[in-house]
C-alpha cells in the first residue's frame, strides 16, 4: 500500500504534503477497519446458520426412523399417533407442548 509522498507528492509551497499523507493513512485505518467488521460479521453469520443447522438436524436420526416405523404407529389412537408424531424427533417435548397449550 502506498500513502502520502510515496503515492503523490504535492509542492511543498503549498504546505499539504503532510496533511495529505495523515487523511491517507486515516483512509487506509478505516478501510482495514471495515475490512475486519465484515470479516467478523460474516463468522457470526456462519455461526448462526451452523447453530441453526444443528439444531434443526439434532433430530434426524429419530425422525427417520419414526417414519421407518410408521406401520407401528398409525394403530393408535388419533391423539396419540399425533403426540408421537409430534414429538418424534425430540425437539418438539412434552414439556414444551403443554407451554404451547397450557389449557390442556
Ligand atoms: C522543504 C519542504 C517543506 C515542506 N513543508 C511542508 C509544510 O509546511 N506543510 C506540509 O504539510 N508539508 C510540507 N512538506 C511536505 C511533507 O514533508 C511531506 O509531504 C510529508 O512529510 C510526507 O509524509 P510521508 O510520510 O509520505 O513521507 P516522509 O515524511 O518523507 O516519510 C518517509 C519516511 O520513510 C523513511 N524511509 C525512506 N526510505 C526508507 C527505507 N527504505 N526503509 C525505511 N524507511 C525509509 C524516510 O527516512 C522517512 O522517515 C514539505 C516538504 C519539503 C521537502
Amino acid at each position: 500500500v502506498l500513502l502520502g509522498d510515496a503515492l503523490h507528492t504535492a509542492h511543498f509551497s503549498i504546505g499539504s504534503g503532510t496533511k495529505l499523507a495523515m487523511e491517507d493513512s486515516i483512509a487506509l485505518a478505516e478501510k482495514l477497519a471495515f475490512r475486519a467488521r465484515r470479516a467478523r460479521g460474516a463468522r457470526r453469520v456462519r455461526a448462526r446458520a451452523q447453530a441453526r443447522h444443528r439444531r434443526v438436524s439434532a433430530g434426524r436420526h429419530e425422525s427417520r426412523l419414526w417414519f421407518e416405523n410408521a406401520r407401528d404407529y398409525v394403530r393408535l389412537p388419533p391423539a396419540r399417533l399425533a403426540y408421537s408424531l409430534m414429538t418424534r424427533s425430540n425437539r418438539v417435548t412434552h414439556e414444551s407442548l403443554r407451554r404451547a397449550t397450557p389449557s390442556s
